[in-house]
């Protein structure tokens, strides 16, 4: 020091908390940690859990942060190993790994064992759900009790505010904080059932109209409108149940492009594979994994979905669409099922010779030696088509999504396709329109509107039947005519919900497709099949004199102001039950009050 030797000192600074490096140094602890259980597992010293019989899909821990999840069959062996490694990691490393925060929880082991190795290891015994990177783990997400913990955050989120004090620009800004913040990182992987949605939406709803969540008073707005796009008119605000599968999109979309991940190689360990892709699992699937099977067949997202062929060397020839808008698998579908070569790539089967005569035309025969003249035609077909196809050798095969010109995919891509299209999201059971209380032509008219089928004027003019400028609503509000305004968006017709909610006493917010709105108005006055069943019959009445004031006014010219037409529907439903239910003690009066009242049901 200065020019002479002196004693050693020790270094006094240090990295400290805050410091920009410091999670980058933690990032090199951690590996350390890495390093350390992949040394172990190796050795035969912690034996992981393996996922199906493949010894390369075993999975003995996984880290995020400071997040660590340890995963092993029972043993003691792993329980000395895991205290061993924990206790090593924390004498390299020298940061303290905290026993007591620690969590050991089994799957199937009994408890008392449990709690035994839990005192070997000073930590305490957990149970499924538990909490990871804030998911509950284990839980069930078809269980309403599975959300409870997030309804309850977004309520205490929102009533903080009274909202009555905060002008509806406020409301509106603390509602998009609200919405994009808590819910998104469950929705981005659980499917939340129908009634969450709507009870989230109902949450917003009457924070919007500015009463509190307890005292639910009844009123009615345009929800839909709230949640439009701006560039239409809307205020911006989410959509909860599309918002949902866009998020649950994304791992569609890692299904196919994140094949190498540790996940991925979980699941095929897990479910197996079929020609390229993941088996669906059936029953015995994981819930999360059902979810995510089923909504990557939907067509919403499996119709956005193409292969950019380069090598052809990772493009399934028949099952992935890579030519054309659809699979050839699909396209010809006789020929694939012929085919020798099912499960083959793109360049495997160019390499056998797709032209006239070529190998790749190879079929199985066991009956009869050679194909049916349409069969041929076929294949005369599909050469043609493949006539055009020039491979590059130096480009890998890559997926595209179509909706994005970046061609990768994007959760608003699909978000708004999936609020743009009515038709596209279903859930409605559909067999449930057959009801027993109903005059079958009402039925079949319910049937058709649930296909979108009337010849609404959206309709017509998409059939060339009407001219561009005579597309409007007929109730002067000037929207296009189409099913879902009709019926529940249009601020005249659908204006009649909300008298229909008074007089029944139910609160439903109005979602964007009619099929949804039979489903959810069925369930909103709670559970009982005798309520669902009222509740269906008045929800008929409803759009069939809606259907019928509406050609009133398009046909005749003549107007009934919304009291009537809700009168009418009194009258009719009543009517209908009336025939039905002949021994029931019924009488007009009491219906019009209040039907449930009056059946002793209310
Ligand atoms: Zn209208």
């Amino acid at each position: 020091m200065n020019g002479s030797p002196t004693d050693e000192f020790p270094l006094g600074r240090g990295l400290r908390q805050g410091d920009p490096l410091s999670p980058f140094l933690f990032l090199v602890a951690a590996e350390g940690f890495n390093v350390l259980m992949e040394a172990l597992t190796r050795n035969n010293l912690f034996a992981g859990y393996k996922v199906g019989n493949n010894a390369l899909s075993t999975v003995s821990h996984l880290q995020f942060a400071d997040d660590t999840l340890i995963l092993g069959g029972k043993s003691w062996a792993n329980i000395r190993a895991m205290r061993a490694v924990l206790l090593l990691f924390q004498s390299l490393s020298g940061l303290k790994v905290n026993f007591t925060k620690s969590y050991l929880v089994g799957v199937n082991v009994a408890s008392s064992w449990l709690s035994e190795a839990a005192m070997v290891l000073n930590c305490k015994v957990g149970s499924i759900p538990f909490v990871y990177l804030g998911m509950p783990i284990g839980g069930n997400p078809r269980r309403l009790s599975f959300w409870e913990p997030l309804l309850n955050r977004i309520k205490s989120r929102l009533s903080g505010w009274s909202s009555i004090h905060l002008s509806f620009g406020g409301r509106l800004t603390l509602l998009k904080a609200v919405l994009s913040s808590l819910p998104v990182y469950v929705l981005s992987f659980f499917k939340a059932p129908t009634g969450i949605v709507s009870s989230i939406e109902s949450l917003f709803n009457c924070f919007f109209l500015g009463e509190s969540v307890d005292h639910r008073k009844i009123s009615w707005v345009d929800w839909t409108s709230v949640c439009r796009g701006k560039e239409v008119g809307g205020l911006g605000v989410r959509r909860i149940r599309e918002f949902n599968l866009a998020l649950l999109g994304k791992w569609c979309w890692r299904l196919l492009e994140d094949r190498d991940s540790l996940w991925y190689r979980v699941l095929s360990a897990r479910y197996g594979m079929d020609e390229g892709r993941l088996r669906g699992g059936g029953r015995q699937a994981s819930d999360w994994w059902r979810v995510v099977h089923s909504l990557s067949r939907e067509s919403w997202f499996s119709d956005h979905v193409s292969r950019g062929v380069g090598n052809g060397r990772t493009t399934l020839f028949w099952s992935d669409v890579w030519c054309g808008r659809v699979s050839f698998r699909v396209m010809f579908n006789r020929l694939f099922e012929l085919s020798v070569f099912k499960g083959v790539s793109v360049s495997e089967m160019w390499q056998l010779g797709w032209g006239e005569g070529g190998e790749a035309w190879r079929w199985r025969r066991r009956r009869r030696r050679r194909l049916f003249l349409w069969e041929e035609e076929l294949v005369g077909e599909i050469i043609l088509l493949l006539a055009n196809v020039t491979l590059q050798v130096s480009r890998e095969d890559k997926w595209l999504w179509t909706l994005e010109n970046s061609h990768s995919f994007t959760v608003r891509s699909l978000y708004n396709l999936l609020t743009i299209q009515p038709q596209v999201v279903s859930s409605v059971d559909f067999s449930s329109i057959w009801h027993k209380d109903v005059p079958l032509k009402v039925v079949i008219f319910a049937w058709r509107l649930f296909r979108d089928r009337l010849p609404t004027k959206d309709n017509l003019l998409r059939r060339g039947v009407i001219p561009h400028d005579s597309r409007t609503c007929v109730a002067g509000c000037d929207s296009v005519e189409s099913s879902s305004h009709l019926f529940l968006q249009c601020t005249t017709f659908g204006s009649v919900w909300h008298s229909i909610y008074n007089w029944i006493g139910v609160l439903v917010t109005n979602p964007l497709y009619v099929p949804n709105h039979f489903h959810q108005f069925g369930f909103s006055g709670g559970p009982g099949k005798k309520r669902r069943s009222i509740l269906q019959v008045i929800w008929f009445a409803t759009v069939w004199e809606i259907w019928k004031e509406r050609n009133n006014r398009v046909f005749t010219g003549k107007e009934s102001p919304v009291f009537k037409v809700v009168d009418r529907i009194k009258s009719i439903s009543y009517m209908w039950m009336k025939a039905k239910h002949i021994t029931l003690p019924f009488n007009l009066h009491g219906w019009w009050l209040n039907p449930f009242t009056m059946l002793g049901i209310g």
